[in-house]
């Protein structure tokens, strides 16, 4: 034997050869084998100290039971054979049992729904998790039933191969989703008429579009909006008001399934029907007429009956466009119904796409075209209709456009009055017009009065008339060298402050005209109270005049009618000679038109001036 001090001193050759020789030396045997017996008697006798006395399942299977009695989560635990061998408190309560049902024959009753066959426990465990050799499985969002009970929402989570007792096999667990179900149910209806509303609209329609492919009629959506409805809140008051909702909601659900249509109550007093696989978009005209009819019979109050409209806007797939915009399609048909009046029906369709578009991108971008001076006046000329001299001009508004080039006023002008940017357009135009005065003035120009087109809206802002007469001293303008035209029809509509603008503006020597007359329904006694000097003559009578004796007739009475009111008149758009000779005929005093000339860009107009 040497030490152990020795042995560390040894070079790795020579501790090879000693390990070699003490494996083989008889004495070294014994002691090893002692050692060996040595060691296998300590590890006996600490596996049987450790193991037997204290029964180890017992104490981790009651853990486990509370720690799932404590959790939210419903869980039980299955043995070998499937028998329910546990529930937990929450499972009890999710099944809806008594401690005393929570039997052991319950797994059979517990049911789940998986790829839309309903299995018992013991089969899903055996078709699903053993098929796939899982020793845990998943099920997302399904539907748990017990029998005799409702079906209850839930997902589901099994861990296989439980060695807590020999009784646990299996546990498992389900979180309830009731609780989230009811808020997004609460979410997808509609307060008062408990019907779908725009939430599941939006998710329907959602869905539906994504098949569309597989849909072969067509699909209707139908926005039905019960007209002035504010106006009845604040006659009958909330609880009425809502009675009439109600009664219409209902109305609309009885005739569902006659017309196959889904109710959705998006607002308070607006309704979405969608109708899909349409063969005949007939049958959606026939229900809105039927609407109507119904909604006129509608509402009795205390035996007074009241007489309901509603506005309906229509969009159609694949008509209207693409499913894209369907719904707001039938909005914006909705919107164009309603600016038409009461119980007016209205169908989208796609030019209108275009249009509403080009009207939104328009209205983006002309305030920045203000700045820019993409606006520019166009001038057309007015004669007299016996010398067929210029003698006044009509400034006309172009959008020269940088991408879309030169656009009209229609396009335009009724975005500016919705919006009242008209008010900040209106200064711009007078601005240039006054400035063109003054350019003629310097370089020698024949002067002459220039109409200028002014909105109802601009000239009842509030200091329309301040603002023209600081103008024209500013510039030192005549102001006869300014009229101003205003239409007809949103003339005659105007108070009598509106009228004391027009009154004003003629004292300090600004012309007005009545522009597109004949178009409204003005009658003779109003215009003697309205104070204009001339009297335009639109141009819907030169087009049919010389063949139509009746139009004649017409004209030549308006004319007579303004004579006899002191104005001057105007005939607007005459497009060839045999028109202005008969016009000339009938004592009318000034011509415009294209005949004469289109409206010019100022450097081509100032020629006719030389
Ligand atoms: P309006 O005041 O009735 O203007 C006359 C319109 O008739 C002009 O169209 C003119 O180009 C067109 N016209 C003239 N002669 C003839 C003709 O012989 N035949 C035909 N078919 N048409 C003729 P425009 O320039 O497109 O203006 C359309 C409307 O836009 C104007 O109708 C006016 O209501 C409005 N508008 C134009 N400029 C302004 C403006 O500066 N301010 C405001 N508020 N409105 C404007
Ligand atoms: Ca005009
Ligand atoms: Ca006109």
């Amino acid at each position: 034997m040497i030490s152990i001090k020795k042995v560390k001193q040894l070079n790795s050759e020579e501790l090879r050869m000693y390990i070699t020789e003490a494996l083989i030396h008889p004495d070294m045997l014994v002691a090893a084998g002692i050692i060996i017996l040595f060691l296998l008697l300590l590890y006996i006798s600490v596996k049987y100290l450790y193991q037997k006395p204290s029964a180890p399942e017992d104490t981790s299977k009651e853990l486990l039971e509370k720690v799932l009695d404590r959790s939210n989560e419903s869980a039980l635990a299955l043995s070998a054979s499937y028998q329910v061998v546990y529930l937990n408190t929450p499972m009890i309560k999710l099944l809806g049992l008594t401690p005393n049902d929570a039997s052991r024959q319950i797994s059979q009753s517990i049911r789940i729904k998986v790829k839309k066959r309903w299995l018992e426990l013991d089969e899903l465990i055996e078709s699903e998790m053993a098929a796939f050799g899982l020793n845990q499985y998943d099920q997302g969002r399904t539907q748990l039933k017990i029998q005799g009970k409702n079906t209850l929402p839930v997902t589901m989570h099994i861990i296989k191969n439980i060695h807590v007792d020999d009784e646990w096999k299996y546990i498992v667990t389900f979180q309830d989703f009731r609780y989230e179900e009811e808020c997004r149910a609460l979410a997808h209806r509609h307060n008062v008429t408990k019907l779908p509303n725009q939430n599941q609209a939006l998710e329907d329609l959602n869905l539906l579009f994504a098949k569309t492919h597989l849909i072969k009629g067509k699909i209707v959506l139908i926005a039905v909006e019960i007209d002035n409805f504010l106006k009845l809140r604040s006659l009958f008051g909330y609880k009425q008001s809502t009675k009439i909702i109600i009664k219409l909601a209902n109305y609309l659900v009885s005739r569902s399934e006659k017309y196959a249509f889904s109710v959705y109550h998006m607002y308070s007093n607006d309704f979405l029907l969608v109708m899909t696989d349409v063969e005949d978009t007939q049958t959606a005209l026939d229900f809105v007429a039927e609407l109507q009819t119904e909604l006129m019979k509608f509402y009795k109050m205390q035996d007074v009956r009241m007489y309901l409209t509603a506005s309906v806007g229509l969009s159609i797939y694949p008509d209207s466009g693409n499913t894209r915009n369907l719904l707001d399609n039938a909005y914006k048909a909705l919107s164009e119904a309603k600016s038409h009046g009461h119980g007016q029906v209205h169908l989208f369709m796609p030019e209108e796409a275009r249009f509403v578009f080009d009207e939104l991108t328009l209205y983006n971008e002309m305030h920045l075209a203000l700045e820019n001076n993409e606006f520019e006046l166009y001038y057309q000329p007015i004669v007299d209709a016996k010398s067929r001299e210029v003698i006044s001009a009509e400034a006309l508004i172009r959008w020269i456009h940088p991408v879309h080039g030169m656009i009209p006023p229609d396009a335009f002008i009724p975005i500016m009055e919705k919006t009242g940017f008209i008010i900040e357009v209106g200064k711009y135009i007078l601005k240039e017009v006054l400035k063109q005065h003054k350019r003629w003035e310097l370089f020698k120009f024949k002067q002459i009065p220039v109409s200028i087109n002014a909105s109802m809206i601009e000239i009842e802002c509030g200091n329309f008339f301040e603002e023209v007469e600081k103008k024209l001293e500013e510039n030192r303008v005549d102001p006869g060298l300014i009229t101003f035209e205003v239409t007809e029809g949103k003339a005659m509509e105007s108070e009598k402050s509106t009228l004391n603008v027009f009154r004003k503006l003629q004292k300090l020597g600004v012309r007005i005209a009545l522009d597109d007359f004949g178009t409204g329904y003005t009658s003779f006694s109003y215009l003697k109270k309205f104070p204009a000097d001339i009297l335009k003559i639109d141009r819907l009578f030169m087009e049919h005049i010389l063949v139509k004796s009746e139009d004649q007739r017409i004209v030549q009475g308006m004319i007579e009618l303004a004579h006899n009111l002191e104005m001057k008149v105007v005939v607007e758009g005459v497009e060839n000679q045999q028109l202005a000779d008969l016009m000339a005929s009938y004592g009318c005093d000034y011509l415009q038109g294209y005949y004469f000339s289109k409206p010019l860009p100022s450097f081509e107009f100032q020629k006719l001036l030389r």
